[in-house]
């Protein structure tokens, strides 16, 4: 199989862009990250880009739709998609009689934590001078070393097609094909620093910075605050003094922020998607700029923005009880929204506000 068939199986099974990676550029890597303790005899990295949905952020830019982002283009791409596509490529490798395997998003098993740490009492190497399973591949990383993309400031992968707006999966197989050049196309990043003004948790500095090289290539981008991500990306603010939240069910110190409209975090969708942020600052304060310049391949008639930023005013937030509730509780309350009020079942009308009020107490 030619390396353009290989992109071609890759593509018809869903990926949007495609490159190869050859081994050696994964040296210097740390242990835990590299792939060649994976499969030692790999002769080649396929690396494919899948697009969110630009459709898929406008429901929180808009305010009126938060789950798609996190279902369609966030936790049901990463579990759902991205495996099937991963897996297909790696049956038309193995029936050529070589070994591939599939890799999705698997950060859920690994031996290190979100700071690259050895994570404390999870696990230890079956054997002297190997890693402690699992080994966790930087998909970001591995895309730029296969000449998808750049990592921008804001440490996301900018690809020429589509900016910031793509998730990665990866085949590793003993097939040797031809690896891609590292990208050298158009600059894509231009420090416009977009992403960290428009980070809901500030977690991307402005000031401080990582370098770090990968196959002779140094790559510099913001520090980024894994805690305070953590935190606004799903919705939420740390308390005030005195104050007292239970945004999440197991912290009190967290309120809902002024980019949440949910008086509790909602539930998560397809294992991970709780992407109540729509990655506000590294994705589409990002993309608006790339495509401001111009510079990305994938266009629109239209521009993403098209009104006025919301935030919701919370200054007479109270502590309300956790109430994430399951699929089958919401199927009771079930309810249709006519001439902008919300019918429930029971044939009583309610209010948007009251029906927002009553789900939440
Ligand atoms: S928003 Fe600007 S500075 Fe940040 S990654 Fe994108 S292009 Fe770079
Ligand atoms: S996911 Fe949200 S909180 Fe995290 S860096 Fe991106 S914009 Fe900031």
């Amino acid at each position: 199989m030619t390396k353009e068939e290989l992109k071609q199986y890759a593509k018809s099974f869903g990926a949007d862009i495609v490159g190869i990676a050859s081994m050696d550029r994964f040296e210097g890597v740390p242990a835990q990250m590299d792939p060649r303790f994976i499969m030692p005899e790999a002769k080649s990295m396929i690396v494919m880009g899948f697009r969110v949905m630009r459709g898929s952020l406008r429901g929180i830019e808009e305010g009126t739709f938060f789950s798609n982002y996190s279902a369609m283009g966030y936790g049901g791409m990463t579990y759902t998609y991205i495996p099937m596509t991963v897996i297909n490529l790696c049956k038309v490798i193995e029936d050529e009689g070589y070994e591939a395997i599939p890799i999705g998003h698997q950060s859920d098993w690994r031996g290190i934590d979100n700071r690259g740490n050895l994570r404390q009492n999870y696990s230890r190497p079956v054997e002297e001078g190997k890693p402690q399973p699992d080994i966790m591949l930087h998909l970001r990383f591995c895309a730029y070393l296969a000449g998808l993309g750049e990592i921008g400031y804001s440490k996301m992968l900018l690809t020429p097609e589509f900016g910031p707006r793509v998730r990665i999966g990866v085949v590793l197989t003993e097939a040797e094909f031809e690896p891609d050049p590292i990208y050298n196309g158009p600059k894509l990043c231009n420090k416009c620093m977009a992403c960290v003004r428009n980070c809901p948790g500030r977690a991307i500095s402005a000031e401080k910075t990582v370098k770090v090289n990968l196959a002779g290539h140094e790559i510099e981008y913001g520090e980024l605050d894994c805690d305070a991500c953590d935190i606004a990306f799903r919705g939420g603010e740390i308390c005030k003094d005195g104050e007292r939240g239970t945004y999440f069910a197991d912290r009190d110190d967290i309120k809902p922020a002024p980019h949440s409209p949910f008086y509790n975090k909602p539930v998560n969708l397809y294992n991970s998607g709780q992407a109540v942020c729509g990655a506000m600052g590294c994705t589409r304060a990002c993309m608006i700029s790339l495509e401001a310049r111009g510079v990305l391949k994938n266009k629109f008639h239209k521009p993403f923005r098209r009104k006025k930023l919301w935030s919701i005013d919370w200054s007479d937030y109270e502590p309300v009880e956790f109430t994430n509730t399951s699929v089958s509780e919401l199927g009771a309350h079930t309810s249709r929204i006519t001439d902008g009020t919300v019918k429930e079942s029971t044939r009583r009308t309610v209010s948007l506000d009251e029906q927002h009020s009553k789900e939440a107490d």
